[in-house]
């Protein structure tokens, strides 16, 4: 057999460990000083307990041997651990942690598909003669962010994304995992159902009720039987329990096809300002590639994912190839404005597509001056970012949001 990396498929899926109570650590000892590390309070970071929504978003390693929760309201959280100290979350902040991350990946991967704000996915085929061995630079590429952002992530690594996922989901923190399509009897076969992707509590109940208890029990259950009893959805489970991704290798295309990001939002989008502000970072963030790449696109796509995991796409073919931000900002959103029906959203996807090479953009008399104009604010952002860190300069929308937001948390 040839190692490993030097042909086919190579993925990696990186997460970050404990990611807000991570980054809320970094933001009260770096921008306020503090000498305490919260990773080693009793401490969670989530709502005001005087607020019914306040929820726990994440906890230590110390509040979690009580038994505390993601998801619970923080005033039972309080009632099990009396000494728990709680920090009301600094999105803002966990978003330029979370930039200054996908800047790393994107030094070195030729592909990076983020897929939360702490979560990416990264295709590294064909980058053995750039890198070595995949498993030996993963180990590297970990370290770094270690070293120079004051995290710590898990990297999975397989051939395909399904693999790459399950693996970084093992033993944490600051670790490498693989898990290989012939290491799946023995590494992921003996978990039980809820850990393996797309399973929910509902699903998972459903499999137990049934007599399946691990994933191995799921790929020795007939197909049929999971198909019957669990529709398509059965369909996705059994394939991903015996190691296919065909749900998630469709994304892969899409993304090499043009220029797309996507995330995955941690509480239900509902109403459509918060949604507006997610597709404003999107548009950002797939316009500084295209610009960076010196393309522009002449098809804009937006896609949602509700909460029943039910995905809706919408496109257009714009009058004429763009790579403004703005231009695709207002774009976006109006695909969005067709495309959604009100219920509550779990991931907000942009793509561009039809990409062409930049340079001479055919002339347009509707937008030319507003286009010249967005362009040289665009150039003006990429320059600051590029001297000063993606965090230097945001655009004002950012900052409202920011501010609704915090108001709304507090
Ligand atoms: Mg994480």
């Amino acid at each position: 057999m040839t190692e490993f990396g030097k042909s086919g498929n190579v993925f990696f899926h990186i997460d970050v460990n404990n990611a807000f109570l991570s980054w809320e650590a970094l933001y009260r000892m770096r921008e306020l000083g503090e000498t305490e590390d919260i990773r080693e309070l009793d401490a969670i970071v989530g709502g005001d307990i005087s607020k019914r929504h306040g929820i726990v978003l994440a906890k230590s390693m110390s509040a979690k041997k009580y038994g505390i929760k993601t998801g619970e309201p923080v005033v039972s959280a309080k009632k099990k651990c009396p000494s728990l100290q709680s920090f009301e979350p600094h999105m803002w902040y966990y978003k330029e942690r979370s930039l200054e991350l996908m800047e790393v990946f994107q030094k070195y991967a030729p592909v990076v598909d983020q897929y939360s704000i702490d979560e990416a996915f990264l295709d590294m085929s064909g980058t053995y003669t750039l890198y070595g061995a995949p498993v030996a630079f993963a180990h590297k590429l970990k370290d770094e962010i270690r070293d120079t952002l004051g995290f710590t992530v898990n990297i999975g690594i397989s051939s395909n994304r399904l693999l790459a996922k399950m693996a970084s989901d093992f033993r944490k923190p600051d670790r490498v995992h693989t898990l290989f399509p012939d290491e799946i009897q023995e590494k992921m076969w003996p978990l039980p159902v809820e850990d393996l992707f797309y399973v929910g509590h509902s699903t998972a109940s459903r499999l137990h009720n049934l007599g399946i208890h691990t994933i191995g029990d799921i790929a020795k259950t007939d197909f049929n039987v999971m198909e019957s009893n669990f529709k398509s959805h059965g369909v996705v489970i059994y394939n991903f329990a015996n190691g296919f991704d065909f749900t998630l290798e469709d994304r892969t295309e899409a993304v090499q096809k043009g220029y797309g990001n996507s995330t995955t939002i941690p509480y239900d989008i509902k109403d459509s300002e918060d949604a507006y502000h997610t597709i404003l970072g999107l548009c950002e963030s797939v316009c500084t590639r295209m610009r960076r790449d010196d393309v522009q696109a002449l098809v804009l796509s937006v896609e949602i994912k509700d909460s029943n995991f039910l995905v809706k796409r919408h496109q257009r073919t714009l009058l004429s190839p763009t790579d403004v931000t703005d231009e695709c900002y207002e774009i976006a959103c109006e695909l969005f404005d067709e495309l959604w029906d009100g219920s509550p959203i779990r991931l907000i996807g942009v793509s561009a597509n039809k990409v062409t090479d930049g340079g001479v953009r055919q002339m347009n008399l509707f937008d030319m001056d507003t286009h010249d104009k967005r362009k040289s604010l665009d150039n003006a952002l990429d320059s600051i970012r590029d001297k000063y860190g993606s965090g230097a300069v945001k655009r004002g929308s950012f900052l409202t949001t920011d501010k609704k937001m915090d108001k709304y948390d507090r």
